[in-house]
């Protein structure tokens, strides 16, 4: 099994190092220019990181068209890193290198209603499992990181208010891993880090909504190419009224919110309501292909309110793109409502070259996202 250390690098190394590994730069021309630092100075760094082995220097040959230019890469001993995206059935872990790209991933089942200790151990478990299968020889575990179906406060890690997450509420979720580690460590709402990742799957577009329709609804904002975190609840669309001809209470003790209606497991209890059963979201979908009446008009409504909460934003954020994922976004009627209701509703200019879309970066986006942010947190 691999070591745990902290990266030995001291800030202006770590600041290079990050250009590096996020592929802005490979070359010490490049990392000159976009870190101010002068020339001199980043040729020593650079040098102090080669012998270091966190960097490596590729392509030094000559060629016949004189000397080929030769470009830095993060060494691939230079760390791993864990994480995982955590779902209210399910969840999924990953093994990155320092640049994000994943060593190994893997689903496994797990309940999240078994409360924070048990779900905790056993993910780090599951942690130690994958690095003693996947991790090469002398590489060292560098950071970990997790998503949460639900508010986290970026202050301290802890889960805030979540719904159907018993035993969560407050719970020091970045503590208790962090002190099984003692390595930095990310805690992250999963709609934030899909959003995150989804982000790298369009050049071009800067501000971005990123919805995550599964059992709950979630949504990601990327302004100006970052995350925009607010107080740690900024996109939290989950508790906005929706205008109903019924009355439901949700789980936070106020009526009708939007959750209430259009997340996956309001959809679930309103099929088994009329006795079609399903054990997951994901089974809607294959509901709404197999042209199961009661599937498709729950759907479609949830698209519907799901789509006049956009509305507002919309007007009010201008995004480029909403991007919309999660297991209930392989539902072609759920965006096509969306795509009606924004469409309708919205001010043209805003409208005008907005993107409504299914999310590009797969089931892996959250662990994409947690690998990016978790370099900040490492380097
Ligand atoms: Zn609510």
């Amino acid at each position: 099994m691999s070591g745990k250390e902290r990266l030995p690098v001291t800030g202006a190394q770590g600041g290079l190092l990050r250009l590096v590994a996020t592929g802005q730069a490979e070359s010490r021309a490049e990392l000159a220019r976009l870190s101010g630092l002068a020339a001199s100075s980043v040729s020593l760094r650079v040098e102090e990181l080669l012998e270091a082995r966190l960097l490596v220097e590729e392509g030094s040959g000559t060629s016949r068209g004189g000397r080929r230019p030769r470009r830095l890469r993060l060494a691939p001993s230079a760390g791993l890193l864990a994480v995982a995206d955590l779902g209210a059935h399910h969840v999924r872990l990953g093994l990155l290198d320092l640049s994000g790209r994943p060593l190994a991933v893997e689903e496994r089942a797990c309940d999240i209603t078994a409360g924070p200790e048990t779900v905790l151990d056993w993910m780090a478990d599951a942690f130690d499992d994958l690095l003693r299968t996947h991790a090469p020889p002398g590489v060292p575990l560098r950071g970990v990181g997790t998503g949460i179906p639900g508010p986290v406060d970026p202050a301290s890690g802890r889960v805030v208010g979540p719904s159907r997450m018993p035993g969560w509420n407050n719970y020091p979720v970045a503590d208790q891993l962090g002190a099984r580690y003692d390595l930095p460590v990310l805690v992250e709402n999963d709609a934030n880090l899909m959003a995150v990742g989804e982000a790298r799957s369009w050049p071009g577009s800067d501000n971005l909504m990123v919805l995550k329709a599964g059992t709950g609804i979630g949504c990601g904002v990327i302004v100006n190419g970052r995350l925009h975190r607010g107080r740690g609840a900024a996109g939290d669309i989950s508790h906005v009224r929706v205008r109903t001809d019924s009355s439901i209470m949700c789980a936070c003790g106020h009526p009708d919110c939007l959750e209430a209606y259009a997340s996956g497991a309001a959809l679930m209890a309103a099929l088994a309501e009329v006795g079609v059963a399903v054990d997951r979201p994901a089974d809607i979908v294959g509901l709404v292909n197999d042209a199961v009446p009661e599937a498709t008009s729950q759907v479609r409504n949830a698209g519907r309110l799901i789509g006049e909460v956009l509305t507002v934003l919309v007007n009010f954020f201008n995004p480029d793109v909403i991007a919309v994922g999660g297991s209930l976004s392989a539902a072609e009627p759920l965006i096509a409502a969306i795509r009606a209701a924004v469409y309708e509703r919205c001010l043209p200019l805003a409208t005008r070259d907005l993107e409504i879309a299914a999310a590009r970066a797969g089931q892996d986006s959250a662990l994409l996202g947690a690998g990016a942010l978790l370099l900040d947190a490492v380097l």
